[in-house]
């Protein structure tokens, strides 16, 4: 008889479903209760009765708390990180069945009702058996399990290493758990003088288009970034549209040539990004009248491998550039035809720009009187405080316009890519070998995790300052949001994703691969912290 209790795939699956009927949806209750249920159960390892203080509840933002629960081997330095995030989106999209979303194996019967209304490869998926569907099945509950399992092992059987399990709330949103836990790992670090091996972190498998069904393992994760802007026209009535100019007009031609534009595209090892999209466009007019619209906002969503914040600033800049030039020649055309004298011409500035006009105008007080006004209004969240800063300031500063406002909406999460590292190359040769030999896997390495991971805030390096461009042209910059970079920089260590293989993160279908999840994965992460870290370790 053993004495753990998550080591059987029976077991794994009993305690899967217990963690994902713990709602915990980003920014609800539930996501606030999270981890001190966590807590209850890793207090059931006698090592934790013994070690109480080993496992620790810290502050993240808006009441939300990070887990961490350290396995120390008296003797051993070495130490892998093991991260994983415990929020999820929401599930209106489960409809009739959304009562059902957080209880897999009820969802997972409740689906064969309704089967003609799936997509086709998601019903042959549950015909097959193969699958548990559920919110969180996938993305990334079972994540945490196998590192709950793990530690369990780890602390039963007195591995020689030292394991670290990160647990994090708000990974769906804007990683403010995640932001968090840097400096505690940090703190953590001296206060138990650990040595960081390994970032590993579960996220599960993504395919890398639709359809596709290969197992990867990752060794770094894809970055990304918002540049945005906000257009700031000339107020006039319907009756008289060339008395000024509307936001939505100068707005087009920016999103015109930020949309699928290739120049955001990079090119890493033979990975690509995914092209820029507009994630949001609208005007800033809150309700119907016939005055037109003379500020507007959009989001581009940009994503990244090697460049960093101030590359794609310049980048976006040069755009920007591009659509005021041709937006002024197009207006003045309209102008002459119409026989009118235009308002003016668009310019381009950036945020920080704006700050230095209106700080030399107003004073240092007022701007930041205005940056707490707006940071003290609890409703909105940090893209709408973003734009409500760059807003107040220009209507106190209507001699820039019309212009096109340059600035960066969080989140922001820097790419992060450790493939050429030794440990890493061997941790990878090592699993597709097990994975082949063992389960007949064919598996491959990936460079950059495409589905947007935590891993983006350790191992930060960035040679030339592109941090500052992000600090200086984030409104809301140090008040709601921030990136603790320089200690990034010092948490030095590969990263790599090992995670179980899924379908559908986000869609009402998302459905976690039984054996994969239950069997694969459990041996292949033991193995590896076991035969190559440890090996490496003592060797
Ligand atoms: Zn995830």
């Amino acid at each position: 008889m053993t004495e753990l209790k998550w080591s059987t795939p029976e077991a794994l699956r009993t305690l899967l479903c217990e963690v994902v009927s713990w709602k915990s949806m980003t920014l609800s209750d539930g996501e606030r209760e999270f981890p001190f249920k966590v807590q209850a159960k890793l207090q059931d390892i006698p090592y934790f009765q013994d070690h109480y203080k080993n496992i620790e509840l810290s502050e993240a933002d808006l009441g939300r708390k990070f887990l961490t629960a350290l396995y120390k081997h008296p003797e051993a330095k070495e130490t892998i990180v093991l991260i994983s995030h415990f929020d999820t989106v929401n599930t209106e999209e489960y409809g009739d069945l959304e009562a059902l979303a957080f209880e897999p194996e009820m969802l997972t019967k409740a689906l064969h009702d309704v089967k003609e209304e799936l997509p086709e490869d998601a019903r042959l998926d549950l015909e097959s058996g193969n699958y548990l569907f559920g919110r969180g099945t996938m993305d990334m509950k079972m994540g945490l399990v196998l590192h709950m399992s793990l530690i369990e092992k780890a602390c039963h059987e007195q591995w020689p290493v030292n394991l670290l399990l990160l647990t994090v709330p708000d990974e769906e949103v804007n990683s403010s758990g995640m932001r968090a836990a840097v400096s505690k790992l940090i703190e953590y670090r001296e206060q138990h003088d650990l040595t960081y091996k390994l970032f590993l972190n579960s996220e599960p498998v993504f395919a890398q288009q639709p359809g596709d069904d290969k197992y990867y393992l990752y060794s770094g994760s894809i970055g990304k970034i918002m540049p945005s802007a906000l257009f700031y026209g000339m107020e006039t009535h319907v009756g008289e549209p060339l008395s000024g100019i509307t936001a939505n007009y100068i707005a087009s031609f920016l999103t015109q040539r930020m949309e699928y534009n290739p120049i955001f595209q990079e090119t890493v090892l033979g990975e690509k990004t995914p092209l820029p999209v507009t994630i949001q466009q609208k005007d800033l007019k809150m309700e119907y009248s016939a005055q037109t619209p003379y500020r507007a906002k959009a989001l581009y969503n940009v994503f990244l491998m090697k460049r960093n914040a101030a590359e794609i600033m310049s980048i976006f800049e040069g755009v920007a550039n591009e659509a005021a030039y041709e937006c002024n020649a197009s207006y003045q055309a309209i102008c002459t035809r119409e026989d009118v004298a235009p308002v003016g011409e668009i310019r381009v500035l950036k945020y920080e720009e704006l700050m230095n006009h209106a700080v030399s105008k107003f004073g240092y007080d007022y701007v930041e009187l205005v940056k707490t006004t707006v940071r003290d209004h609890q409703e909105l969240d940090d893209r709408e405080k973003s734009f409500r800063i760059v807003d107040t300031l220009m209507i106190q500063c209507q001699e820039l316009a019309p212009a096109i406002v340059l600035l960066f909406a969080p989140p922001y999460y820097p790419a992060v890519n450790t493939s050429d590292d030794p440990l890493v190359e061997e941790c990878m040769e090592f699993i597709k070998e097990l994975g082949k030999s063992e389960f007949n896997l064919a598996i491959e390495q990936i460079h950059y995790f495409n589905g947007i991971s935590d891993l983006s805030y350790v191992n930060y390096e960035d040679t030339n300052g592109g941090w500052q461009v992000f600090e200086a042209n984030t409104p809301v910059w140090g008040d709601t949001y921030s990136i603790p970079f320089n200690e990034m920089r010092n948490l030095k260590a590969p990263v790599l994703n090992v995670g179980p293989f899924g379908k559908d993160a986000h869609k009402r279908t998302e459905r976690l691969h039984i054996q994969s999840a239950f069997v694969e994965l459990p041996q292949l992460l033991e193995n590896l912290v076991k035969k190559v870290l440890l090996e490496k370790i003592e060797a």
